[in-house]
Order: C-alpha cells, then structure tokens, then sequence
C-alpha cells in the first residue's frame, strides 16, 4: 500500500511528486514512456512568464506568479541555469495600445513586477529591427533551461519510486482508498491518486471507475508549431505580438545560448504528432512581419524538437480557458486530484501547483 500514486512524468507530476516525497510519503510515479518530460514539458519555449495575460483571480494568474517567485528561488538554489532577459509585446498599430494598457493594468493587479509601456523610440533603441509603435515591457519574464530543471527534480526523488515505462490504464476509485492497473498488470492500491498525466489525463479520467462522467472534460489537441530562425539573433529581448484567443500569438523566443525561433501557432489537430507542419511557413511569415519586417523565407528551420500539444479542455471558439485542477470539493472523492488543461504557463506555475495540490491533500 501506498500513501500516493502520481500519474505522469511531465513537469506538473514531478513536481508534486518531489512535494508529496519531501512529506515524507511513500509514493509511486507513473511515465507511459521509457523516460521522464518527453511529451508537452520538453516541447515548450522555456519561458517563465510574468503573470500578463490572465484574468486576475484565475488559477493561472495566481499559479503563475507564484510560481515564478518559487522558480526563481529553486533555480538559485539548484544552480539551474535562468536568466531574466525581459519581454516586449509589441503594438503593431496605435490602435492596439489601449490592449497593452490593459495588459499592463491586469499585470499589475496580478501581481506582476516593473512592468511599463515603451513609446515608439524606447522601443527602437531597445530593439532596433523591430517595428512597431509602441510596447508592453516586461523586465522580469525570464527563460530557464528547463530540461535542467526537469532532470533536477527526477534526481531528487528515490529511484525506486519513478516507475518509467509504465502505462497506466484502468483506476479503481472507493471511498477511502486507489487502485491503478498498469498495462503488463501490475496492480498499486494507495490512499491518494493524483492524475497528471497531461495529455492522457482525461483518457486516463475516463477509466476511474467511479468518477462520473460530469467532472471529465473534452480533450482537444491545440498544435503549438515551431521554426528555428537560421542566422544570428537580432533580438535581446523575447519579442511577442498581442495575444490572440487561444495563444500567445507567434512570437520570437531566445534560449540561454541566445538561439532565436518562432512560434508556437496555433493548429487545431486530432491527433498527436509532433512533426512541424511546414504548410504554416506562410502564415509564420505573414505574422513574424508586421513586427520584423526583414524576415525571409529560407531563414525559418522547422523545429520538430519544440513544437508541441497543448492540451485544452474546451473548444477554439471558447478560448481562452483556465487550469482545472479538480479536487473532492468537485466530485466527491477524497484523496483524488485530477489536473486537466495545463498549457502555458504551466512550466512557470509547475511548483505552486504542486503547493495547492499537496495543500489540498492536507499533508
Ligand atoms: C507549444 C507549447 C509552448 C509552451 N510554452 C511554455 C512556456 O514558455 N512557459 C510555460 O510556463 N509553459 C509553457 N507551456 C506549457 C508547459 O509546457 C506545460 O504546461 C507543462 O509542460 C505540462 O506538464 P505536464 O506534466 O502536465 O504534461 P506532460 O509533460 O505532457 O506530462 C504528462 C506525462 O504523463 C504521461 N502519461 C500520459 N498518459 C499516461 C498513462 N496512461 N500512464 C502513465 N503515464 C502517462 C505522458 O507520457 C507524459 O510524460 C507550453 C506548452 C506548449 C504545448
């Protein structure tokens, strides 16, 4: 018997996982693949975002910004490698400056820090290639290298509680305690089940024997595409348009070896597959010019390696949308934590998700 079973090698599994350990609880961890962060959080832009975009009191504000304070923190501690190289969402057109100050008023109320409205020449002397007549400046959005980190956390949990290559596919759900079949049959009886399984998580819902069908969203697969820009970067700062609904809109990110890409879009797609869709070279064109106009087509390289799925929980025309993370206070079940939907910020907010998880599991 187990104190608590966590589903899920991604980032948000680790996480509690190293919380619920540190409590001093037995556990088991659960990864379908033969290693750990091979899905959504190995394929992401690595940025640890500020707090901008959501609408305050949301799961996703208040995740995000605390958890990038608990980040921050972890990654001075662990000598993860981070740098806060600051942000600009760039106003193509004056009028899209009252969207930036709006950005910039939810920012503040969100708990964001230092944020400000560039003019026109601000922006031209921080970013010469880039057009634009205005923007949002973020100077504490960061990127962090987040393999690192995720590699970091799996070191720091007993070897004998990561179970990788173990897919799990049927959940017995009673009133005080768990079982989780795996696929070659073996069989883990415990007090709490916590189902981060990203991606899986709402198939692996669907087998709980014992949750209804309410509390299980619809899964829908949101394709984030990425391409490597081919020469030198001529940005210091991440460089983003204004938001659209269900994505950021595609931006320009840098990592720690100050390599520059693009991305991610958006593409609606019915099933996994991580390939970059080269028929959305034009539309990245289309969009990379109204803020760098010197962009040409032979300088984007499909990036296969980034691109990823986001997982979301309701349909292109209802975006955006919020974390889920579903407790008894929803359905019922004492001891079980659904997490459904944990797109972007999700890296970002990954230790303060744990917290309210591991909070709720009163522990
Ligand atoms: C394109 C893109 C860009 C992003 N950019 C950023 C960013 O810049 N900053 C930021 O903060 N966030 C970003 N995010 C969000 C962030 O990457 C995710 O929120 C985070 O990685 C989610 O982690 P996870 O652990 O929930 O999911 P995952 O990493 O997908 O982990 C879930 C794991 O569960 C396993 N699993 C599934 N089913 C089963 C099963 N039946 N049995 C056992 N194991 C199973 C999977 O194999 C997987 O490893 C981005 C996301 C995308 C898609």
């Amino acid at each position: 018997m187990y104190d608590a079973l966590v589903m899920g090698g991604g980032v948000i599994g680790l996480t509690i996982a190293r919380r619920l350990s540190q409590a001093g609880l037995k556990i088991a961890i659960f990864e379908a693949n033969s290693t750990i962060g091979l899905e959504t959080s190995f394929r992401n832009s690595a940025v640890v975002h500020a707090g901008i975009y959501y609408p305050p009191g949301s799961l996703k504000a208040k995740l995000c910004v605390k958890g990038k304070h608990l980040l921050e923190d972890y990654c001075a501690r662990q000598g993860i490698p981070y740098q806060q190289i600051g942000k600009l969402i760039v106003a193509a057109a004056s009028v899209q400056v009252p969207d930036l100050e709006r950005m910039l008023a939810q920012a503040k109320e969100n708990g964001g820090q230092d944020l400000r409205i560039l003019s026109q020449t601000e922006l031209a002397a921080r970013e010469p290639a880039i057009k634009g007549v205005a923007a949002l400046y973020s100077p504490r959005t960061g990127i962090i290298d987040g393999q690192a980190f995720i590699k970091s956390l799996l070191q720091a949990l007993p070897s004998n509680y990561v179970l990788t290559g173990t897919k799990i596919n049927q959940c017995q759900v009673d009133s005080y305690s768990f079982s989780v079949h795996s696929e070659c049959q073996q069989i883990f009886n415990s007090r709490i089940l916590i189902n981060a399984a990203g991606l899986g998580a709402v198939a692996i819902a669907k087998k709980m024997e014992g949750l209804p069908n309410e509390y299980i969203p619809t899964l829908y697969y949101a394709k984030g595409n990425y391409f490597k820009y081919g020469r030198p970067s001529p940005f210091k700062h991440l460089i983003y348009p204004l938001p659209e609904k269900a994505g950021l809109g595609i931006h320009a990110t840098l990592d720690l070896n100050g390599n520059l890409r693009f991305g991610p879009d958006v593409e609606w797609v019915e099933d996994i597959d991580y390939k970059t869709n080269l028929e959305r070279k034009t539309d990245f064109l289309k969009a990379i010019s109204e803020y760098f106009p010197e962009i040409k087509a032979q300088d984007l390289i499909p990036d296969d390696q980034h691109t990823g799925i986001r997982p979301k929980i309701l349909p292109a025309d209802k975006q955006p949308q919020d974390f889920i993370i579903s407790t008894s206070e929803d359905h019922g079940i004492k001891g079980l934590v659904n997490l459904f939907g944990i797109e972007s910020p999700g890296l970002t907010s990954a230790l303060a998700i744990a917290d309210y998880v591991v909070d709720y599991c009163a522990i």
